[in-house]
Order: C-alpha cells, then structure tokens, then sequence
C-alpha cells in the first residue's frame, strides 16, 4: 500500500489554503492538463444557503412556483491426468486431427453484422477519442497547496438571478410548436417506394453467412411496399384536436381557464369537445374518423380544409366509411405537431448549456444528457454519477402508487468525467476509518447535523445520534456549521472517496494489486480469420497502457497469458526465462493451474520473454485444425489463477464458437426463432445451464471480472457465454463474422479502451436512504448474495447500476429524502477505497410537483432495464402490455389530477414527459421487445445485456439515435449540423446524412446528390461508383471530407465502444437496415409509428380515465 497514501499526521485533509484547487490534475495518461487560472474554489468562500436547508435561496426556486409544464399535445481428453508437458521451447499444441471447418461455418465475405463498430484514426494505444484518455486518475488525494486545478470558475450562485430556465424552455417550446395547417414547413413526403431490400443481419441458423453485404436478397426478406405485418396500433386515428394545438400548460389546480385566445387554427383538426373521455371508447381501436360535432377549437366554422398531405400509413376505418362524405376528410395529425426529440433537446441545449450545473440547492433537475454542461460539486453527486426518474418523490406510498411513476435512480459511481471538472477528492481519516454512523452505518456527508457544540452529530438518514471521535471535532461557527466546513470534501462536496482501513478488506489484509489474464481461443477460425496473430500484435504495444494509478510511472498490474482450444494452454513468462515456456492442460473437467510462479508477471521485467510468446503464438497454431473449444474451463483457469495469486483481476476472453467440446459448460445449439411469440420465448434470453451461475458466482468471491470479445460465424449462445461476465461485472463485446480488413479497427479500439479504461475491483455498492424510503430492487451487471449488497467482482467507469426505490413510511416536504450511494473497490494500484455519492431529493405532496420533476430518459432508461428483465420470466407480449399499461397510468394520473377539466378530449402531457410516447415506442419497437426477422437470437440476448448496464445518455441515443444531415454542416464551424428527427420522411434525396445509435454509425446517401459532393466525401465520381463495403470513409483532403470525417471522430469519441460504419445507398438493399433505426416511423418488424403510437396511448390513457 505505498500508492497515494497520505501519511496521517496532522490533519488528514490538511490545509484549507490554498483550497481545493490546490491538487493537480494529472491526467490518465501521465500527462497535465493546463493550468487554467482559477481564483479560489468559489465554491467554498461563500456562504452556501442551498444545501441542509430545505429553502432554496432567494429568488431561485427551482422546484416550486413554476407556471404548470402542461403541454397539451395535443477442455476431452479423456487423457488422463495432465501433464504438464515441459517444452524446452514451445511447441506446436496437440490437434485433434479433425479436418478444418467441421464445426465453423463456412466464411463469409463482406457481412453486416449487427452493431459492430469500426476504425478511426487510430493510434496505437491511444483511443480515437481523447477525452477519455485525458482524464485524471479516478481519485485524486487532497494536496495542499498545490497547483490549481482547470475548473472552470464561476460566481457562486451567480445564475440564479436568472429566470428557471425550465421556464424559458416552456416558451420556447410553445414557441416551436406549429399547428397542422400552418405548418408550411413540413417537409414533403419522401418517396415511398425506395426499396426496402433484404437483411444484411447474419442468417440465425447456422447456415452459411449470406454473400457480401450488397448481395442478394435472404430468401424470404424481401419487403416490398408496406410491411404484411401492421403494429397493432391503430393506423392513423385522428388527432384529438390538441394534439395539434397550442394549449397553455394545464394547469395546476386554481389556473385552469379556457385556452388562450391567441390559438391558431387549427385546419383539420377537430376537437372533441364533449368533454367525455367514454365516447371515445365507442369504436375501440379506430377512433379513426371526424368527431362530428365537435366544435372547431378556435378554428372558423365551415368544412374541414383538405388533408395538409396523405397518410401514407393509413388505412381507411370501416367507421370512417360510415361517415358522411363531407365529415370524412382524412384528418392526419402533423408530425411537426407532436412532441420533437429534437426540439425538447435543442431547448435544453440553448437554456441550459451555458451555466455550470451548481448541485447546492436540493432536488433541482439537472439539464438533459443530450446538453454539455459543466457541474460544480456543492453538496450533492453530479448527474453524472447518479440521476433520478424524479427530484421531487412523492411524500406518501398511497401517492406513488397513483402516479406509477417508478422512483429510480441511475448511478455511474466510476463515470469518467471532463478534464474540466474535478475528480472526487481521497480523504483519509488515519487508522480509525472513515467517520459513520453508529446505527445505519451511513459515511459522514454534508448533511449530518453536528449538536451539542460539535461533540456530537445526528444522522440525516436514520437520526442516530452518534459522537464525534477526539481526532474528528472540530468547533460550530454561529451557524451550527463546523469551520473546517470547507475543508472538507466529506462536509461540503456530494461526491468524494475515504482511502478504507484493512478492516473494509477481505480476511482483514491489504489486497494484491490486480492482474489482467489475457486468455486467447487459438481453435482453426480464430487462427484463419487472422484474430489470433491481431491480437498478439496489439497486446505487445497494448501492455504499455495499462490502467496507472496517480504518477506511478508503471501499472501496478501484473500479467498472464493463457491460449486455448479443447485444451488449455499455460504460459510461464517469467522474466528470467530465455523464452517462454508453455505447459498443457488437457484434462479440462478438474481445472487447475500448473504453474504458480511465472504466470502473473510485471510487464516491464518479463518485457523480452512476453514479446517472444506473442510473437510466437501465432505460429504455433498457424497449422491448426482443431475446432472444437471449450469456454467454462477457460474462466476457470483464470479464477483459479487469480485465486493461487491471492489477487483480483480481469480475464480478456477472445472467444469465436459454442463450447462444444466435452468439458464442464460444453452447449448445445439450442437456437430456435420459433420461440418467438410464443411463451417460451423467454427460454431464449436464459442460460441454458446453471452451471455458468455457478461459476459466476465463485468468480465474484474471488473478484475475477470476465470481459468477453466474441468473434462468432454462427450461433454461440450469448445468453450462455454472457452469464460470467454479466454477474461479474464485465462486459461483452460482439464481432460477428469478423473479417480482419473491415472489423480490426473497431475491435481493436474497443480492445484498447477495455484494457486502458478505470476498473475497480472487488467492488461492493450499497445505498442507504432517509426514514422513509428504500432500495429495493437493482438492475445491471453485477451479482447479489442479499437484498442490499451489489457486488461487482469489476466495475468499470461505463457501468451503470440502476435502483428503484420504494416508501416504507412517509417523507416529509421538509426533509426531503436522502441517497447515499457508497462503492467499496480496490483501485487499479491495489489500494482499498471508498466512494461516496450523496443526493439529495424533494419530496412532495401534490402529484403535479412530482410530474414538474421528472426527467423521461431516466425514466426510460429505468423502463427499458425493467422490461428487459423481464422477458427472462415472462412473454414478450406480456412484457410489452405491462409497459404500455405502465405508462397510460403515468399519463392519465396527470390528465386526472393535474390538468385543467375543461379540456377533456385532449391528449396532454406533462412538460417534463412529453417525450414519453416517442421514447416508450423506441423500447417497445426494440430488437429484444420486437425482433424483426433479420434480428439473430444472439443478438437479442447480447442487447439485453448491454442495455442493462448502459447509463442515460447511452439509452437515450440507442432507442432514440441521433440523425444529423451532413450536407448541411458549416465547414467552417466544431459545431454539429442541427439534429433532425428520425423519419424517413425527414430525409431529402439531395443530402447526406449520418445516423448513430452508440453502436452503429450510418451514413446515409439520397440518389440525388451532387456528384461534387460525393466526389469530395467518397473520392468516387458518382452515386453508382460508391462502395458501401467501405467501413471508414476516406481520407481526402477537402473541407468537406475533413469535417464529415471529425463529427464521425467527434462521436465516436463520446461513446464507450467504437461504433461500425456503415454506408448507406438510398435505394439499396443495406437501406432496410437502416430504415429499422428511424424510430418515428412504421417499423417492419410490426412496430407503431410515433403518430400511431400516441395517438395509441391516448386511447389508453382515455380508458383509464372512463
Ligand atoms: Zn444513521
């Protein structure tokens, strides 16, 4: 333990001068961000009115007082015992003689795999994106006195004199909503026909991979013309008349009033004005046709205009028919007039971007994922560690149950943050530990409440009185705020670390620092795809980087290497050695290592010995003709190794086939799509065996996280293989039918970013709260032995754990409701440290005051993770309704209790929900809810699982992706071309553009293009010329080219994996693919469109209320 430990004498946290800028901010790669000048930490010179007290300060009320946010819209080897086989020298491994491609799939060319990613400028060892690399370590001690750090300054509380931005934002809104018939600028409707072609997603079945990505058609595939299948939504009801229109925010009891007189007219779009929600109910499902009578909210009388264009989605209802010809125009509702993503993001952008998000004051929301902002730690966890579904929790369990507003909180306890910002302080508090509570435990945070001169302090979270120990007191100031206030990370900040005494260690010892087990399947399709001698070329440079602690000149991290087929092989690369030596083991049921001492080494000691071995794996197996692996032995041979080596760690696993091989965890292929809608489609998402949950569950004991690179031809069961690295915290990575020239770079810079990322080992989360509430339930990558105790054998800075709350008592508008979420882990170095996050929340007892604090992507990010568990126990279907259900309940307890009565036929929706519809459609249109016919089994179960530990704004652009129209980006500017919204109809034929989701980077090619343009992006003279088996685009040297090829590096650097690209032609068979991510419209796997969808939800909704 010699890494960044503070000795303690004297105060643990030192000075208060010359405050916290005082520490540097070496950054992760050794290097120093530039000195920003910076005057004092302002935080910390002024009084900070906002936390520990429940008033906010003057002027600033970020919770109450807001007009309503309404918005009406509208291993075999029988072989005996091992034997390690001592080579001299290596020597090539047994093979099993059994001829090549037995069991692989025959090889494929040119395939479009299901999100895969792809290259950049890569540099070796150093990821495409350089904001993650520039971060500083994950703790930084306090260091009095040294230089400052680059935050940012800024007056303290000086944004309050501002109007709530949520206000402007509601302006603004209303601002950007049009009406249907004065809507001018609607775009005209794209083309129809261009032809969905076949899929480019891999065959499910084992089958020989289709022909390269531009061939034919798969059998079957072919769409052509409207999808068979329809959503089993309404096609194209007409739009409760508000939906189009402008209502004032509904109101808050005491302001309902007409709608204003400034209301547009609304041409097309009647109004139901009957004032009861059961008429609607009349013909279920097409609600399709005029309400006739219904008076024309604020529109002229007379006939209805003509349709401001045609549905093309819309199927006449046999109640439409019935109708009079002169009440039956075919209302549409304007698409410009439901909620836009893309506005509700640009808003936040422009109102809340430009000021640092100040976390004094309780229970404030903070801006949207989608907006950059800075943070400055004031009391509670920036959103970047921990958002809530709400801010503002409801004070009784009678009212949460009302409003089914699930309480959640979304926590990143490791998240990267911006150079800018500061890193959580380490605390050291000397050999008595970190300062708690007597009774709940809880770790000392800025809300406690010293008494009695400061002898003493009460917990906020369970109201112990607890002392204070002798070398902890410190005076009260006339505040009853102790002076050494600002001092103290622990008394002032949300988020900061204590370095844990060996009493938080396992069996009472300092850990080891941890190792990395890089263990590489060398069976006959890993060795031909060119994977085996990729990977060993990367790792010789790749080992440089492995995760450092502070300024430790070198990682603390030692290394192992393991190859393997059907048998496992050991290497001993001790430093002494002149070469390598490799020791065999063939008996794969009792798994075992055979060498201790030269299997985890120092990179730089056994620096010689290692660069041989990787050299000269490649060309033992180069000859192979083995196919046949095994999986469960590998993991254990790893936790075994770990466990010999009394260390925690994390095994790389490059793996490219199902285990089929007799040994403990061999599989069967179990794939079968006719599952699918039927009750046992669940079975596909489960292990096949326990026995992975098995071993999990010892690899979490050990503190053995398993990172999983799957290289697949065909069907391996990732709803198996995935079970390990799941419950330990890992992460799985998916190459399907990789080729080496089109798939290396994405999988090597996912490789790098894995290796170099920060990980904490052995880690153990629990969240404490106030009296009132508490966690009870947990989604992620993780594994529970009881209801309380998350344990991580890793966890990495992109994982994220969600928790859902429940009351167990009522919550008080005055105290509010407390979260403490404290991490115990070991660091990259094997120090043994605690982080701390502390949030605040409001609670209320008017249900609008919840629904004026909601944020929808950590909604939806809550509600995907709830459903994608889910489909483990129950049917698809099931799932599905419960969702829908779920949220018509949100949506209608508002309607019922929130908005103004007077507005009865309408559709509204909370301001800060508006984008549920549109978002809830995404989940439920999602591959795992509702696979399309080129979606593989695999696949599936690999989303699940990926979605499950994503954060929010990774869930935001994954169900919602970004759509961006490259023609019109300024050459001259950084900045992004404005996002537009994801329907086909968006697109223009004359323009380009590029769509991403955090997997997938599509760019997207009209037919009519300049052919300058293209000249300048693809380096080809024509539409026709261009490839779209490029997966990078070329580098040439135009301001057109240059700028395209920095947003994609720009995106690709705010993701945790490397997107593939893909191009696009319009008009081409890869067009399908594409189609299948522009979540506004039908989808042919038989999703709703967004109209149809909300229009959908309405009907929900006005059931609920009937
Ligand atoms: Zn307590």
């Amino acid at each position: 333990m010699s890494v960044n430990q503070q000795a303690h004498t004297g105060p643990p946290y030192g000075q208060p001068q010359p405050g916290y800028q005082g520490y540097q901010q070496p950054a992760y790669g050794g290097q120093s961000l530039p000195g920003v000048p910076q005057a004092q930490y302002g935080a910390y010179n002024g009084p900070v009115p906002g936390y520990q007290q429940p008033v906010p300060p003057q002027g600033y009320f970020p919770s109450l007082g807001f007009p309503s946010k309404g918005s009406p819209v509208s291993l075999n080897s029988d072989t005996s015992s091992l034997a390690p086989n001592f080579i001299g020298s290596l020597r090539a491994p047994p093979t099993s003689g059994a001829p090549p491609p037995a069991s692989g799939a025959s090889h494929p060319s040119g395939h479009l795999a299901y999100s895969q990613f792809e290259h950049g400028d890569v540099q070796n060892g150093i990821p495409a994106s350089a904001a993650p690399m520039q971060r500083p370590p994950a703790s930084q001690p306090f260091l009095p006195g040294s230089a400052p750090t680059p935050v940012s300054q800024i007056p303290t509380f000086q944004q309050y004199g501002a109007p709530p931005a949520s206000v402007q934002q509601l302006r603004n809104h209303m601002a950007g909503m049009t009406i249907g018939g004065t809507a001018a600028s609607a775009p005209p409707p794209a083309g129809l026909g261009y032809g969905v072609g076949p899929s480019s997603y891999p065959p499910t079945t084992g089958a020989p991979r289709p022909p390269a990505m531009p061939g034919p058609p798969l059998p079957g595939q072919t769409v052509a013309g409207p999808p068979s299948s329809q959503p089993n939504h309404v096609s194209s009801p007409p739009p409760p008349s508000t939906m189009a229109g402008l209502h004032p925010g509904p109101p808050m009891s005491g302001l309902h009033g007409p709608p204003p007189p400034t209301h547009p007219p609304q041409p097309g779009y009647q109004m139901q004005q009957n004032g009861s929600f059961g008429q609607m109910r009349g013909p279920p499902p097409n609600y399709g046709g005029a309400y006739p009578g219904a008076p024309n909210y604020g529109s002229p009388p007379g006939p209805p205009p003509p349709p401001k264009r045609l549905d093309p989605d819309s199927i006449p209802s046999p109640q439409l028919n019935e109708l009079p010809p002169q009440q039956k125009p075919r209302h549409r509702i304007d698409p410009d007039a439901i909620p836009s993503p893309i506005q509700v993001i640009e808003d936040d952008r422009n109102n809340r971007g430009s000021e640092p998000f100040v976390t004094g004051v309780r229970g404030q929301v903070p801006p949207l994922v989608t907006t950059n902002f800075l943070v400055k730690d004031q009391g509670n966890a920036s959103p970047r560690y921990i958002r809530c579904t709400s801010y503002n929790i409801p004070c009784t369990s009678d009212m949460a149950k009302q409003s089914q507003v699930p309480l959640a909180a979304v926590i990143k306890p490791l998240a990267a943050l911006p150079p800018e910002e500061t890193v959580p302080y380490l605390v050291d508090h000397g050999e008595s530990g970190p300062v708690r509570c007597n009774r709940c435990k809880a770790y000392m945070c800025p809300f406690m409440q010293f008494i009695e001169g400061g002898r003493r302090f009460q917990c906020c979270f369970c109201s112990c009185v607890t002392e204070v120990p002798p070398h902890y007191f410190q005076h009260l100031d006339h505040t009853g705020k102790r002076v050494d206030f600002y001092d103290r990370p622990e008394l002032s900040l949300g988020s900061y670390e204590f370095l844990a005494t060996v009493d938080y260690c396992k069996n009472n010892k300092f850990p080891s620092p941890p190792a990395f087990i890089f263990m590489i399947d060398v069976s006959y399709n890993a060795v031909k795809s060119g994977l085996v001698r990729l990977i060993c070329e990367e790792l010789k440079s790749l080992l440089d980087y492995l995760p450092r602690e502070g300024n430790m000149e070198e990682s603390a991290i030692r290394v192992g290497f393991v190859t393997y087929n059907k048998v496992l092989h050991f290497y001993n690369v001790k430093s002494s050695l002149a070469q390598p030596q490799m020791m065999v083991v063939s008996d794969v049921a009792d798994m075992f290592v055979p060498l201790l001492d030269g299997f985890l080494v120092n990179v730089n000691e056994s620096r010689t010995v290692i660069a041989s071995l990787l050299d000269q794996i490649p060309e033992m197996f180069a000859d192979t003709r083995e196919t046949e692996t095994v999986f469960a032995p590998v993991i254990q041979a790893g936790l075994e190794a770990l466990k010999a080596a009394e260390c925690a760690g994390k095994l790389f696993i490059f793996h490219t086939s199902l285990p089929i091989a007799e040994a403990p965890g061999k599989l069967k292929n179990r794939d079968d799509r006719k599952l699918i809608n039927t009750d046992k489609e669940k079975t596909l998402f489960q292990p096949q065996t326990s026995f992975y949950n098995n071993l999990a569950k010892d690899c979490v004991a050990q503190g053995c996280c398993v990172d999983l690179f799957l290289f697949p031809n065909q069907y391996l069961d990732v709803a198996t293989l995935g079970v390990v690295p799941y419950q330990t915290g890992g992460s799985i990575f998916k190459y399907a039918y990789f080729q080496l020239e089109t798939d290396q770079y994405r999988f090597l810079n996912d490789l790098r970013r894995d290796v170099q990322k920060e990980v904490g080992f052995d880690a153990v989360m629990r969240v404490r709260t106030s009296t009132g509430i508490r966690a009870t339930d947990f989604f992620g990558a993780f594994y529970m032995s009881n209801t309380t105790d998350v344990e991580m054998a890793g966890l990495d800075c992109d994982k994220t754990i969600t928790v859902e709350f429940k009351h167990d008592d009522k919550l008080s508008e005055d105290s509010g409701a407390l979260l403490q979420c404290a991490l115990l882990y070991t660091s990259c170095a094997g120090q043994r440290r605690l982080r701390i996050h502390n949030l605040s929340l409001n609670c209320c007892t008017q249900l609008a005051d919840l629904y004026r604090n909601c944020e929808t992507d950590t909604l939806i990010n809550y509600l995907a993770k709830y459903a994608y568990r889910g489909v483990l126990s129950s049917p698809v279907k099931t799932v599905r309704d419960a969702l829908i259900n779920q949220c018509a309940q949100i949506l209608a307890c508002y309607r019922k209790n929130c908005a103004s009565p007077s507005s009865a036929g309408q559709l509204i929706l909370p301001e800060c929900m508006k984008l549920l519809p549109v978002y809830l459609n995404c989940v439920l249109k999602s591959d795992v809810l509702q696979p399309g016919p080129e979606v593989t089994t695999d696949d599936r179960a690999y989303v699940r699982q990926l979605v499950t530990s994503m954060d929010v704004a990774e869930t935001n652009v994954f169900f919602y992706p970004r759509l961006l129209p490259l023609t019109k980006a300024d050459v001259d500017s950084d900045s992004l071309p404005a996002a537009i919204r994801n329907s086909e109809e968006r697109l223009s034929k004359g323009d380009i553009y590029l769509l991403e989701n955090g997997l997938n980077i599509f760019v997207w090619v009209g037919v009519n293009v300049q052919q300058g343009l293209i000249q300048n992006l693809f380096g080809v003279s024509s539409f026709s010329q261009i490839s779209n088996a490029l997966s990078t685009l070329p580098v040439l040297e135009n301001p057109f080219s240059k700028k395209v090829r920095s947003i994609v590096d720009m995106l690709q650097g705010q993701r945790s994996r490397y997107m593939k690209l893909i191009i696009v032609k319009q008009e081409d068979k890869l067009e399908m693919l594409f189609k299948h991510f522009l979540v506004e419209d039908k989808s042919l796997s038989g999703g709703a469109s967004y109209v149809d969808f909300l229009c959908h939800m309405h009907k929900e909704i006005r059931q609920l209320l009937s």
